[in-house]
């Protein structure tokens, strides 16, 4: 065990620093579906909760414990979740707290992905997203009434790179008795939501936490700092006898655990019921990943700042979208006060020549990859007006800060000059085929 809060020492020495049975430094992968109790009485305590420990791996397994003990350490928090993939993070960290009925308040600056999540499965469910622009954090107050069950935001929502105002829609939250759920995927190390008052944060393991594109998974990370019995009526779920486990009331069954009942919950019912899990081997990859992930945050952000350097100076970009970037004083205090260390690897661009010109650039690029993805050790390139954001409308895209000269890209660890010769010579390219073309 550490008692360090540096992010280098607590991704290679937080959780078991060796396998009790072997000695192994490196954590083995727990190929395993199920674990042999002791006996009855053992078999019994473990699933009654008086006992934590493994009984199947739809519910825990080793390594994905040895890695959930390593994210909830890096955030700063009590206990953690491994599942299949950033969005059955977000989905499982909303619906442990909240039923058919209830609503969120969701900010307008989140993944594609989760914005359909919430607007039309939830819908589905009974579950209400109600949208606000994060730009007033006071829009999340005037949206919340008695069934609103949590806030929700990105903490670096991209395209439009505009830092979320973590600490002002959190307090809003406190007052209320309502948990603001963070999804730090865009920057892990770099930002950290639960000093700034989250209740819970999620991830996309499959982004920077792996970091080389080879697995899919998410973590759902319990900051033990919400109050939940105090706000008894808003979380009949965490307070009231849960009927799918004996009448367990969770806020009272972790008393003698810690502050656990909002993630314990999530393992025993949820994880149980949806079976949503991480795989050992993904897990055992993520703990590789980990272990360099400050390291490349430090090398990402770097790269980033001076490709949004560069590319601010060249004549065929229009505006540079980077958190370094932003004029506007608000967004400036915000980047400072919530970004350390770094500001990510994500930059955003905008070609004069609009959406042929932003589609023959990516067609250009040579050594950048053109895929749906960010966080991979390698950079990577796409056009969202023709790709990801096709099926909006534009109004819709615009919306969402999409415009249809815009390319995404997420820095990667290449050697820096490697990154802009490549930028250089796609921008020439898409240039100079728009003036023959013209
Ligand atoms: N959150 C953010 C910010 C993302 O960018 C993504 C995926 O792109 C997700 C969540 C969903 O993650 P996954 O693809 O692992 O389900």
């Amino acid at each position: 065990m550490t008692t360090s809060r540096n992010a280098e020492t607590l991704a290679l020495h937080a959780g078991p620093r060796m396998d009790p049975t072997t000695g192994a430094v490196a954590v083995p992968i727990y190929q395993t579906t199920a674990y042999q109790f002791r006996d009855t009485e053992h078999a019994a305590n473990l699933f009654a909760l008086k006992e934590l420990g493994n009984t199947y791996s739809r519910i825990m397994n080793p390594t994905c414990d040895a890695l959930e003990q390593k994210m909830a350490a890096l955030e700063g928090g009590v206990a953690a979740l491994a599942v299949s993939s950033g969005q059955a993070a977000t989905a499982m960290a909303v619906q442990n707290i909240c039923g058919a009925g209830d609503n969120i308040v969701v900010s307008t600056d989140i993944y594609g992905g989760t914005w359909n999540l919430f607007a039309n499965t939830f819908r589905t469910l009974g579950i209400e997203a109600r949208f606000v622009d994060p730009a007033n954090p006071e829009a999340f107050r005037k949206a919340t009434d008695k069934r609103t069950r949590a806030y929700y935001a990105e903490s670096l929502p991209n395209p439009k790179l505009a830092m979320f105002p973590i600490a002002e829609v959190a307090r809003i939250g406190r007052e209320l008795g309502v948990p603001l759920i963070v999804d730090n995927t865009a920057s892990p190390v770099i930002c950290q939501p639960f000093d700034h008052g989250a209740a819970i944060i999620v991830h996309s393991t499959t982004k920077y936490i792996g970091g080389h594109g080879t697995a899919i998974g998410g973590m759902i990370i319990d900051g033990g700092n919400f109050d939940w019995e105090k706000h008894a009526g808003r979380f009949p779920m965490l307070n009231q006898p849960d009927p799918s486990y004996h009448g367990a009331v969770w806020t009272e069954a972790v008393k003698p655990l810690g502050p656990i009942a909002y993630l314990l919950k999530a393992r025993a019912t949820l994880q149980r019921d949806l079976g949503m899990t991480m795989s050992a081997f993904s897990a055992f990859q993520f703990i590789q990943g980990m272990e360099t992930l400050a390291l490349r945050m430090r090398e990402h952000s770097r790269n980033a700042a001076d490709v949004a350097e560069y590319l601010a100076r060249h004549e065929s970009v229009i505006r540079v979208i980077h958190p370094g970037h932003h004029t506007d004083a608000e967004l400036k205090r915000r980047t400072a006060a919530y970004l350390k260390g770094g500001m990510g690897g994500l930059v955003g661009f905008e070609m004069k020549g609009g959406m042929e010109a932003g589609k023959r650039f990516i067609d250009s690029l040579k050594m950048f990859y053109h895929v749906a993805n960010i966080g991979d050790v390698r950079s990577l390139a796409i056009h969202p007006a023709s790709t990801t954001h096709s099926q909006l409308s534009e109004a819709e895209q615009l919306a969402t800060g999409v415009t249809p000269g815009y390319i995404r890209l997420s820095v990667g660890i290449e050697h820096i000059s490697d990154i802009i010769a490549d930028l250089d010579q796609a921008l020439a390219s898409a240039t100079v085929t728009r003036a023959k073309a013209a």
